[in-house]
């Protein structure tokens, strides 16, 4: 201890001597100052009293040493104090004012032997009681160095007594002896005085480190006492903690997130730990799944943090032999690496303090005290502790299991068992729960019917587990076609219904219906192979339709029932006449869609043909819907539809692939190098996957890349997006042509013109129409075909119907003419008649003769 080590200050000690000499040399130069002033005003007084007794050349030399010595002191004192001198330089110090010490005291004594009046005895006694004054004087001075006194004192004194002595009179010669007797008392008195300054300097220095040492030990001995009653509060506050749990509702009532909440709460602030994990385990201990983590004042309940055990199972299942678990430095611990491998590094954790829960025995869990940062070692009592929190979360459990047969008995009578999903009652307790909030609210409601289509075949043919299956994936998907606050119900057999509540307009209850129709109809994996299911919905709305839970039913039943008559997997609500426009756009929505299952697309071909040759080089595909009961619709009337829809993707895909693989068989059995022009809609490129189908077309479809030519229109050319020229380079490198289609009907095409990456240019057919009556559309049409040409572009002219403007065309070099004066857009086989008709034609050299062709359309 401390003790042992305090200095006696008898005995040297080599740190006290330099701190002993450190402040000797303090001393003397502090006192030194004003001793200088006086020395040079003593001069001043001596050289005025006796300056007749002096040689005037010995009193000059005399004069300038002795001023000199004392200014260069008096500046050497400014020195030592204007600087911090450590410790170490003291010794330099102290030997600098020794020597000027001693340069001094030859002054002195210099004064001595100059200023001796030879004969005038009184004055000689005068100079010789000054000089002793001075000795004396000095002693409060020079007391600190008995060494430095002394040699002033002798050297100051010495040379004046001589002289006297050496007078050889009686008189003289005592006062000589009186004066050296006079200087040993001095010499004496100094040397008393310092040895009793250096052992007051040198025991207070020894004093000060034994105080210094004290004083640790007695921080120490505060210190101590506070962590033992830390400790002592902090067990204090653990039995407290104990307490309130037990007295905690959520742990009895088995409200079990509750409970994890309170009790990891609790154990970070009783044990102190930067976090608090609960983890529960499988029964052969292969997985830890973390399922509550309270990490510096935030509670986590789904960490969603897994802990696989794997080979490491064995050492988990000693956990069963532990009551707790204490690793104080998971850096040097072995058990860290065993338990807890995969988060002991990713979550920092220094010290654990873990506890396992059981019930019947067996280990359901632990919970950890994890810290963060630095080890600390667990108490006995922090384990005890540790292992009652234990226990409280293995009564949550036990309690919570209770509740959950209670759960289960409600459960049963209001939920469906095949599904899971609320059965009727409830179907119809939610409702009208719905409706009386919508009636305050003022809110709509919707209500869906909707059934599997054929399922009553599928039941029967494949067996009634397959046809569970069907319904349990059903109720699933419709699980997913809804938000959480919307009530999916199965009423029995195949019919399910949905509550939509709190929605915005009618969009998003048909954007529900579109989502159940597209989840529904993915295919869905059975022993024999995949499977896919459509259904049709009924919809009837709150208020509009009814106002009471089984009226609304009952309507969205018979809406369903209409859907089901216009061909099943689609949509209906109960009241056209309240939303007439709405309806009808989603009928035809409606209608769009089933006529891309059942394949009632067509792709007609319009010839486009060389302005010199007069012979056909390509053509252009142009989608036609085949309508069962309406006959041929034009594009116009359900392109944009299936725009807004998004049902353009799948259609445009469709046109493509069938455009191609009608492409091919032309390239074989007309001429290999018709090209196709297919076209391209805007919302196909949003969806930003045109060039992997397009490469994916052209190696299905085996057609030569030149002859795919694919034309985008202006607005979307005109798009500067680097995205956008991004694609179109894309598509360029797959090798196939870009067309820039309605030219000159967008806004500024011109300067676009050069920066993308087309080989074609169609001149718009409003601007070919009044080509020859309206001269600002031949302007542009000239101006079109000028510019192509310095760009190196092909210009093709759309809407050819006269032979005027075909000359006019023919004329400015327009390179392509596509129109009704050539063809209509014709079927695969009428095009492909039309081709050798005209094949024939030109061998026969009636070019100008389009009246032949015309025919045919
Ligand atoms: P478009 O690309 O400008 O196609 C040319 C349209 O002009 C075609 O109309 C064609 O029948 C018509 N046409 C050709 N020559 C003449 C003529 O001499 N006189 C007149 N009055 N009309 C002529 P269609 O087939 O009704 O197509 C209309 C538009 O629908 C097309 O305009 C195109 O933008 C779009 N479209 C057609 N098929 C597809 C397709 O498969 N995909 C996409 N995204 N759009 C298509
Ligand atoms: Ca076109
Ligand atoms: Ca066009």
């Amino acid at each position: 201890m401390a003790i042992a080590t305090i200095h006696n200050p008898t005995v040297s000690n080599p740190q006290i001597d330099s701190k002993v000499l450190a402040q000797q040399t303090n001393l003397l130069f502090s006192y030194a100052r004003p001793v200088h002033f006086a020395a040079l005003a003593v001069f001043g007084l001596i050289a005025y009293l006796f300056k007749g007794a002096a040689d005037p050349e010995l009193f000059m030399a005399w004069a300038i040493y002795a001023g000199a010595v004392e200014l260069i002191r008096l500046l050497l004192t400014f020195q030592f104090h204007s600087r911090h001198i450590v410790a170490a330089d003291a010794k330099k110090w102290f030997r600098i004012f020794r020597f000027g010490n001693f340069l001094s005291a030859v002054s002195w004594g210099l004064v001595g032997v100059v200023f001796f009046p030879p004969a005038d005895i009184a004055q000689q006694s005068l100079l010789a009681v000054m000089l002793l004054s001075v000795a004396a004087l000095a002693i409060p001075l020079l007391s600190f160095d008995f060494r430095s006194y002394l040699v002033f004192s002798s050297f100051a004194v010495l040379p004046v007594g001589l002289n006297l002595i050496f007078m050889g009179e009686q008189l003289p010669v005592m006062i000589g002896l009186l004066i050296y007797a006079v200087l040993v008392l001095l010499c004496f008195l100094a040397f008393r005085f310092n040895a009793d300054t250096l052992d007051g300097i040198r025991t207070r220095f020894a004093y000060a480190d034994i105080a210094e040492e004290f004083d640790t030990e007695v921080t120490t001995r505060i210190n101590a006492e506070n962590t033992l009653r830390k400790g002592e509060q902090r067990g204090r506050k653990q039995s407290y903690v104990l307490l309130d749990l037990a007295k905690e509702e959520s742990v009895a009532a088995g409200d079990l997130p509750r409970a994890l909440t309170v009790i990891t709460e609790k154990a970070a602030q009783a044990i102190q730990c930067t976090r608090v994990s609960v983890w529960f385990c499988e029964p052969d201990f292969t997985e830890f799944r973390c399922v509550h983590l309270f990490d510096n004042g935030y509670h986590d309940a789904a960490p969603n943090i897994r802990l696989g055990t794997g080979e490491h199972a064995r050492l988990y299942k000693r956990l069963e032999r532990m009551r707790t678990f204490a690793i104080s430095d998971t850096q040097t611990d072995k058990r860290a690496g065993d338990f807890w491998i995969n988060y002991i590094s990713p979550y920092r954790v220094s010290a654990a303090l873990g506890a396992p829960f059981r019930q019947g025995g067996k280990v359901r869990g632990v919970i950890v005290h994890e810290h963060v940062g630095y080890p600390r070692t667990f108490s006995r009592d922090e384990r005890m502790f540790a292992s009652s929190l234990a226990d409280f979360i293995a009564l949550a459990i036990s309690a919570s299991g209770r509740n959950q047969v209670q759960e289960q008995l409600r459960h049963m009578a209001n939920y469906d068992r095949l599904t899971g999903l609320p059965n009727r009652a409830m179907f119809h307790d939610r409702l009208n729960h719905a409706l009386s909030k919508a009636r305050r609210a003022n809110r709509e409601i919707a209500v869906l019917f909707v059934d599997v289509d054929r399922f009553k075949s599928i039941n029967d043919s494949m067996g009634h587990h397959t046809g569970d299956r069907v319904l349990r994936s059903i109720a699933k998907r419709l699980m997913r076609c809804v938000r959480s606050s919307d009530t999916v119900a199965r009423l029995g057999g195949d019919e399910f219904t949905v509550i939509l509540e709190e929605f915005e307009d009618l969009d998003t209850v048909v954007s529900v219906c579109e989502r159940i129709l597209e989840t529904t109809a993915e295919p869905l994996v059975i022993a024999d192979g995949d499977m896919q299911l459509t259904c049709s919905i009924g919809i009837s709305l709150y208020p509009n339709d009814a106002s009471d839970s089984e009226t609304l039913l009952q309507n969205a039943d018979t809406a369903m029932y209409r859907a089901k008559k216009s061909g099943r997997n689609g949509y209906s609500f109960f009241t056209p006449d309240m939303h007439t426009q709405a309806v009808t756009r989603m009928e035809k929505e409606n209608d769009l869609r089933k006529a891309m299952q059942r394949d009632e697309f067509e792709l007609f071909y319009q010839p486009q043909v060389d302005t010199s040759s007069g012979k056909m080089v390509g053509v252009e595909a142009l989608v036609r819907w085949n309508h069962p009961d309406r006959g041929l619709i034009a594009p116009g009337e359900f392109i944009p539809l299936a725009e807004e829809t998004g049902q353009i993707v799948a259609l445009g895909e469709w046109v493509l692939r069938a455009a191609a693989a009608q492409a091919r068989k032309w390239e074989r059995h007309l001429s290999p190098d018709l090209h196709m022009a297919v076209n391209l809609s805007v919302g196909q490129f949003m969806l930003r996957n045109v060039p992997t189908l397009v490469s994916d077309v052209l190696d299905e479809s085996g057609v030569k890349p030149e002859n795919l030519l694919l034309e985008i229109t202006e607005s979307l050319a005109v798009g500067e997006a680097k995205s956008t020229m991004d694609l179109l380079n894309e598509l360029k490198q797959l090798g196939c042509r870009l067309a820039l289609d309605d030219f000159g009907t967008g806004s500024s095409s011109l300067t676009y013109l050069k920066k993308f990456p087309v080989d074609i240019i169609k001149i718009d057919r409003s601007f070919v129409t009044d080509l020859v009556n309206d001269p600002h559309d031949a302007a542009i049409a000239r101006a079109t075909i000028g510019l192509a040409k310095s760009l190196g572009l092909l210009v093709v002219a759309e809407g050819v119907e006269t032979d005027v403007q075909k000359s006019w065309l023919t004329e400015e070099g327009c390179d392509v003419m596509q129109g009704f004066l050539f063809a209509r857009p014709l079927n695969s086989s009428d095009l492909e008649e039309w081709y050798r008709e005209r094949v024939l034609l030109l061998a026969e050299g009636s070019t100008g003769q389009e009246g032949a062709s015309r025919s045919l359309n």
